[in-house]
């Protein structure tokens, strides 16, 4: 088995960002990452922009230029990979990460579906793009049910409906739309989220307000058919013809992975993993989190630009120990 100072697992921004310290304070470090580099950032819809500008992406003090006000999927991807061709990471990709344990209180096995590696600290960087909200209704098992959206081609002169009002279900609204799909919101508030990026929040509003787009508000879906959707308005049941449910409800982390390690999570309803704000060593000692992970069900607590600074807090830590 091969013996590190620091594993990594993923490689999304903010392990990449991990290694970068790793590799300057010269550990024996290598990151684990089950599918491609940035891989949740590879799974973004085709054409999305971040909300973020680019000098907040940034990592490892490298300029990203953009012409833009704001970056690209594949401008991003671009930056990420360039990143990695400067620092020559020590990264094994599609390899996935299946158990840590703590072995004799003073070093981590971590096993994968390729091989076995033991540590001394580990970092958990896994992001929580993975696993989709369940809507929990008849016939979200049917094909024509997406949690994911990549591009409005194949929905143009569909019936669509799109579940949900924030940033990812306005995207895909309102670019489907552009393409020619007839697009119908089912949105759980009675307003499209706060939270929407400011320049599409008026556009929504204003296509729905002309009734380009349908909207229910105060609504949910109640049953998929292979046709129809059925819907619980204020004024009662409604029942639409439809192709496609973009079913864009949010994504959840694997929380399940944290607690085989001995991870504690809060009781409440966000389920925050435990960890010291200062170090980001979680209840088990050697054992870190950093990124989007380290907000539990609350994903939107972090995100790049301030959860890079984990990066230096646990490898400043770890070295000084
Ligand atoms: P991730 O980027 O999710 O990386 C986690 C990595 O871990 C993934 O590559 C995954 O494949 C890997 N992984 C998971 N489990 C395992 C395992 N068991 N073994 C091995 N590898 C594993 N943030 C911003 O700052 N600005 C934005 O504009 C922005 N826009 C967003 C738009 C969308 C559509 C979404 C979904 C998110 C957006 N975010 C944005 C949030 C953003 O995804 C995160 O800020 C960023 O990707 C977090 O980086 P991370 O490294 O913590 O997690």
């Amino acid at each position: 088995t091969e013996q590190y100072d620091l594993i990594i697992v993923g490689g999304g921004p903010i392990g990449l960002a991990c290694a970068i310290e790793a590799q300057k304070k010269n550990l024996r470090y290598l990151i684990i990452e089950k599918g491609a580099i940035v891989n949740s950032i590879f799974n973004y819809p085709l054409y999305m922009t971040f909300f973020s500008t680019a000098e907040r992406l940034e990592i490892g003090d490298i300029p990203f230029s953009c012409l833009a006000p704001k970056p690209g999927r594949q401008e991003a991807l671009e930056y990420y990979r360039n990143i990695h061709r400067y620092f020559k990471f020590s990264i094994n990709l599609f390899e996935k990460v299946t158990e840590v344990k703590k072995l004799e209180n003073t070093f981590f096995k971590i096993t994968t579906d390729k091989s076995l590696y033991e540590s001394k600290n580990v970092v958990i960087a896994t992001g929580f793009y993975d696993i989709p909200i369940e809507m929990n209704v008849v016939g979200e098992d049917l094909s024509k049910v997406r949690h994911y959206y990549k591009e409005a081609h194949e929905y143009a002169f569909r019936n669509v409906l799109v579940v949900g009002a924030n940033n990812s279900s306005v995207d895909a609204a309102l670019e489907c739309w552009r393409k020619g799909a007839n697009v119908t919101m089912v949105i759980r508030k009675n307003e499209i989220n706060s939270r929407v990026k400011y320049w599409a929040k008026p556009d929504i509003e204003n296509r729905i307000e002309e009734g380009s787009i349908k909207a229910y508000f105060q609504s949910n879906i109640t049953e998929i058919r292979e046709n129809e959707v059925e819907i619980d308005t204020p004024s009662g049941k409604v029942i639409i013809e439809n192709d496609f449910v973009l079913a864009l409800t949010g994504y959840k982390p694997d929380l399940g992975f944290l607690e085989n390690m001995g991870i504690q999570l809060s009781e409440d309803e966000l389920k925050t993993p435990t960890y010291n704000p200062e170090t980001m060593e979680t209840n088990v000692d050697g054992l870190f989190l950093a990124g989007v992970i380290c907000g539990g069900m609350h994903t939107h607590k972090w995100f790049i630009e301030n959860s890079r600074v984990h990066a230096n807090m646990i490898v400043d830590y770890i070295t000084s120990k």
